[in-house]
């Protein structure tokens, strides 16, 4: 198991041999992230879905997803923040 200097968290720890998430994203998530912080993201996602009530079989709610792993993983752009006030009223 191939260790990796972790781009979010700055830890050396234990990495991923095969990429959690496919294309582009997962190579660099493989590179980049350790496995504690994709724990976390998976925590993050589970929230934002079940916050957001979405379809992860929608191309747009799958976007979404997308846009907000960088976000959290790599600190890419915007990381959409859980306003509970907004609760199932998400503008696309
Ligand atoms: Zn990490």
């Amino acid at each position: 198991m191939a260790d990796v200097t972790c781009t979010r968290c700055a830890q050396t720890r234990e990495g991923f041999d095969r990429a959690p998430f496919p294309g582009a994203i997962g190579a660099r998530v493989t590179s980049e992230i350790c496995r504690d912080c994709w724990g976390q993201w998976l925590k993050q996602q589970t929230m934002l879905i079940n916050h957001y009530g979405l379809n992860v079989m929608d191309p747009q709610a799958r976007q979404f997803l997308t846009k907000n792993l960088e976000a959290f993983l790599f600190k890419a752009g915007r990381e959409e923040g859980v306003d509970t006030s907004k609760q199932g009223t998400i503008n696309w």
